[in-house]
């Protein structure tokens, strides 16, 4: 992770907050500025293929079997009423009343905001369904449409006198084994006809936003910055994460006091214009690394990433894996694991690229709503 010393220790107590949810505290999120549909009632008569908003308490939400019903998914309820079950041809998401925890296409996936249950109905929160969970099951949804992806941006995590992670008994360091990943990658990408530009080609420093400004300036369609995960005194802890820039009005996956730094932030960033976009890159990089890599789900998460808020292109933060963990620092050390992993992230690009611009063509019929 790029400056987050002070979050690693918070980090270890998300999975806590997770099993206590009332240490996440109460959804105090102030409505978001200029919503399209401000505070639209229930009962308003809605375009077929959005859903309804509701308001509980400050937070405007939908609810899961409308959102179902907006997707043309399959709407079932579980354990009384405290799981809905939302799947489609291929697509599949479990939601848990309470739980910022949530299953997308059977991946690990953190809302921003608890999944809401009042008055018996299950409802997910606007922003976390229209810009994480929505581009996912039915890419493009609600979304301004994106050209089909040819520039991609690779972004070797750290350099220079910052080495990041390092694995002193395999005298290894984040920033050599970013700065290769990103080369192996690169020749993959090109070989599929994939522009792709590095912000860094050797091993020096560049400032986190300046990543982002050399990805704005040869216009990226896709921005990925690859990094390595420690846990200190923790050998045994595996997997991958993926990061996304939390949509305006949410907080980050560790954040779980209302008082915290980390907590939402209410003003706009360059990034947020193409959230629901990031949500998707995020997600097929997210399956290919767990899929293809066999790697532990650690789960998409947000976190408020200085390399990621100045983007004007969908950005995804990737940690491949753990330095502190034996076995798989093990792993990453050897260049064929490294190989797979460079295919895993190309193939996770590749899948969002096909998404994009099966997203362009004319939509299928709608399906209704009522
Ligand atoms: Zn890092």
């Amino acid at each position: 992770m790029p400056r987050a010393a002070p979050l690693a220790r918070l980090r270890r107590f998300a999975g806590l907050a997770l099993l206590v949810p009332g240490l996440l505290g109460a959804a105090e999120s102030p409505p978001r500025a200029a919503p399209s549909r401000p505070g639209a009632p229930a009962t308003e008569k809605t375009p077929a293929t959005r859903p309804p908003i509701r308001r509980i308490g400050r937070v405007e939400h939908v609810a899961l079997a409308d959102a179902a019903r907006a997707l043309g998914l399959a709407f079932t309820a579980g354990d009384q009423g405290r799981r809905a079950t939302l799947k489609g041809p291929g697509v599949s998401a479990v939601f848990e009343a309470e739980s910022r925890e949530a299953t997308l296409n059977g991946l690990r996936l953190f809302l921003g905001e608890p999944v809401a249950l009042a008055g018996g109905v299950l409802s997910l929160s606007r922003a976390d369904f229209e810009r994480a969970v929505a581009p996912v099951l039915r890419p493009g949804f609600g979304l301004e449409p994106r050209p089909a992806p040819k520039v991609i941006v690779l972004d070797a995590g750290h350099g220079g006198n910052d080495p990041g992670r390092v694995n002193a008994s395999l005298k290894v360091n984040e920033k050599t084994l970013t700065l290769d990943v990103a080369r192996r990658a690169r020749r993959l990408l090109e070989a599929d006809g994939f522009k792709v530009v590095l912000t860094r080609e050797s091993d020096t420093f560049i400032a986190l936003p300046q990543r982002a400004a050399a990805a704005n300036l040869v216009q990226a369609d896709a921005f990925v910055s690859i990094h390595f995960n420690a846990l200190p005194q923790d050998a045994r802890t595996s997997g991958v994460e993926v990061y996304t820039f939390p949509p305006r009005g949410l907080r980050s996956t560790n954040s779980w006091s209302p008082g915290a730094k980390e907590d939402a932030e209410h003003h706009a960033s360059p990034v947020h214009r193409v959230d629901g976009w990031s949500a998707l890159l995020a997600h097929t990089l997210h399956g290919r690394l767990v899929g293809d890599l066999k790697a532990p789900d650690r789960g998409r998460k947000l976190m408020h990433l200085a390399v990621l808020r100045p983007l004007q292109a969908p950005g995804v933060l990737v940690e491949c894996g753990f330095l502190t963990s034996e076995a798989e620092a093990r792993r990453i050390a050897t260049p064929a694991y490294r190989q797979e992993l460079a295919a895993a992230l190309a193939a996770g690009i590749r899948d969002y690229a096909r998404a994009v611009e099966a997203a362009r063509r004319p939509p299928r019929a709608a399906p209704s709503s009522r």
